[in-house]
């Protein structure tokens, strides 16, 4: 079963690095979609199905903290599992952020290696 991926990011270089460690992280890879902020985020997933959201906290538009407030407003979307990855590893942030229903936090800068295990919990639950 292949598994489909949507990485959020206002960062072009961070979402291409984000996607090529998936790809190499042995996971079976689907699809592996990107958007530059929340709201794309939001528009693609209602017409995509997507197994596991990676998103940036700090972004234009809609931030992370607004963009995970809004799936979890919503029925469908807030089955997905959502692993937070962002430069800002405060506990402070991170209970907040879990508090609002993300299953995972990767602190930038990481290694391949500590995403693919922060991932693969997440996508254990199956459909
Ligand atoms: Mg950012």
């Amino acid at each position: 079963m292949a598994f489909h991926f949507m990485v959020v990011d206002d960062s072009a270089a961070m979402r291409e690095f984000i996607v090529r460690v998936i790809e190499l992280s042995g996971l079976e890879v689907g699809t592996c979609m990107q958007a530059s902020n929340g709201r794309e985020a939001l528009d693609l997933l209602r017409a995509n199905w997507i197994d596991i959201v990676l998103t940036d906290i700090n972004m234009p538009v809609m931030n992370g903290e607004q963009f995970v407030t809004s799936m979890f407003e919503d029925e469908m979307l807030r089955k997905i599992p959502v692993l937070v990855i962002s430069t800002d590893g405060s506990e402070r942030r991170v209970q907040r952020m879990m508090s609002l229903g993300a299953r995972g936090y990767v602190k930038k800068p990481f290694s391949p290696e500590t995403l693919r295990r922060s991932m693969e919990p997440l996508l254990g639950g199956g459909r």
